[in-house]
């Protein structure tokens, strides 16, 4: 037994760092957990699952409408945005809960309040000073909102879960995941929703027809979306509606601002630079294979890294460390063709590279896609259409990339990503039995 307090220090109870002291602490490790703000992080708290409960919110407006050509007659729907946000808010807590007992049953020592490194083994929380052999940091990101005149007056995702009151119109700035997440919400919803890109097309990174077909499908659904536009300033005029002047320099008037314009290491005032703990440009802590900073003692996992931000890439560094640390098998977290969905409306669910990025890798490149209107919209009446995407390199026949734009993408992605894994040929997928009828056998059948 070293002569530390702990074994192991982790600051942050969110994804890597709760997986991380779980499994240390099941070790027989002795291990600390310092959290300042909510057990479970980022992900559980004001990330993925309130998010994929305001999604299933946000659907059954569409679903009411579709009934319809099913025989359904519903009386005109309402919707009550304080019961979803404080039944989210019960479902939350309980969860904090389980997370809670999670890390008391593993053994891991709790301690609720803001930590700071004070030294290469040092640990303060709450005026206590902690020693530790290791520690490791595992702080996650938050939102930027870029400096813009009355920046103050715009919320992020951090706020918007909680809002008093619904906003009968919201404006949505960015590009990325959580701001078509977020429009899709706040459309179903029923919100007046507007959300402006500042480049051609949004979803950078992600295939390009992907992108065009979500833009197309999301116009269809309601969603005001308009490229080659950011917003230069925000002014609250005295009824209390906000009114956004544009970079072309018309005006918005909303009642509520979402910035989803990316999200930073969470290092203020952590101390790293105290004990000289290399980071980035950007903040975020270098880290060499096995997640050791340039400081011996010091580790680091998840969005604070800033490799890939998703909760199962820090579970994967938080239990690869482990092993590492603790354990026998030593394995490096592969990187490589990460499945990941958007929940946007409709779903998003893609694995390894855009058509774009596949062309300058696989010289002879074969592209295999399928368009086509779902089944159940022959009688919804419904106008969404579906898109799958299949990319082969033809030199070796192996499935080098899966894309989908369609309902359940995310559910249907993740065994396509299971398959690439494998390294599928389109010889195996061709002669893998279709499940019918579903929009999921389009990939074992498109020829
Ligand atoms: P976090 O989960 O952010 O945890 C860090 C913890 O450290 C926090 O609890 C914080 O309070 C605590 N902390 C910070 N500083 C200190 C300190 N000094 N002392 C004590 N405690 C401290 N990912 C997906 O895979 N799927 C999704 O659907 C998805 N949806 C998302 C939706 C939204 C709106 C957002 C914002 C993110 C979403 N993500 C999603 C990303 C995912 O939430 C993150 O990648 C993941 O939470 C990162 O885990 P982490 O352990 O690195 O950090
Ligand atoms: P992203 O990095 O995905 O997107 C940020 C967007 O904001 C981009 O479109 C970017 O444009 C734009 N932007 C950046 N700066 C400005 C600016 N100054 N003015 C206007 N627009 C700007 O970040 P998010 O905040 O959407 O999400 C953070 C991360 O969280 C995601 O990348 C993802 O890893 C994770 N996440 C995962 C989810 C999931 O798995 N379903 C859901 C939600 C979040 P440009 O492209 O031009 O740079």
């Amino acid at each position: 037994m070293s002569n530390f307090d702990f074994d192991l220090f982790v600051i942050g109870a969110g994804s890597g760092g709760v997986r991380a002291a779980r499994m240390a602490a099941a070790k027989g490790v002795r291990v600390a957990v310092a959290e300042d703000r909510y057990m479970g992080g980022t992900c559980v708290n004001v990330g993925c699952v309130p998010k994929k409960l305001y999604v299933y919110a946000s659907q059954y407006s569409e679903q009411i409408e579709e009934s319809r050509g099913f025989g359904w007659d519903a009386a005109v729907p309402a919707f009550d945005w304080n019961r979803l946000r404080d039944n989210k808010k019960a479902e939350i807590s309980r969860l904090n809960g389980i997370y809670n007992n999670l890390l008391d049953n593993s053994g891991a020592e709790v301690l609720n309040g803001r930590a700071t490194v004070v030294g290469p083994n040092q640990v303060e929380v709450n005026g206590n000073t902690y020693s530790a052999e290791r520690i490791l940091v595992a702080t996650g990101g938050w939102p930027t909102v870029p400096a813009i005149e009355g920046a103050e007056h715009a919320l992020t995702s951090n706020e918007i879960f909680d809002m008093e009151q619904f906003p009968q119109r919201i404006l949505i700035v960015g590009g990325g995941y959580i701001a078509v997440e977020f429009a899709g919400i706040f459309n179903g919803l029923g919100a007046k929703t507007t959300q402006l890109y500042r480049g051609e097309l949004f979803l950078r990174g992600f295939d390009n027809q992907v992108r065009s077909f979500v833009a197309e499908e999301m116009r269809k659904k309601g969603v005001d979306l308009r490229f080659n536009l950011n917003v230069e300033s925000i002014q609250k005029l005295e009824d209390g509606t906000l009114s956004a002047t544009l970079t072309d320099g018309s005006t918005i008037e909303t009642d509520a601002v979402l910035y989803a314009t990316g999200r930073k290491p969470n290092v203020n005032g952590l101390g790293l630079e105290s004990v000289g703990v290399s980071q980035a440009k950007d903040g975020s802590i270098e880290v060499d294979q096995n997640f050791r900073s340039s400081v011996e003692s010091i580790y680091a996992i998840g969005d604070v890294i800033n490799r890939v931000q998703l909760t199962p890439v820090a579970l994967a560094e938080g239990m690869q460390l482990v092993e590492h640390l603790y354990g026998e098998q030593q394995r490096q977290v592969s990187y490589e063709l990460i499945p990941t969905a958007v929940f946007s409306q409709p779903n998003i669910g893609t694995v390894g590279p855009s058509e774009e990025q596949a062309v300058a890798q696989y010289p002879n490149l074969d592209v295999y896609q399928s368009e086509f209107r779902a089944m159940k919209h022959t009688l919804s009446g419904l106008q969404e259409r579906t898109l799958m995407k299949l990319l082969v390199d033809a030199d070796t026949d192996r499935v080098v990339g899966a894309h989908m734009v369609g309902p359940d993408a995310g559910e249907i992605t993740q065994g396509l990503g299971i398959a690439l894994k494998a390294g599928a040929t389109k010889a195996v997928f061709d002669s893998t039995i279709g499940i019918h009828p579903t929009a999921a056998e389009e990939f074992v059948t498109m020829r």
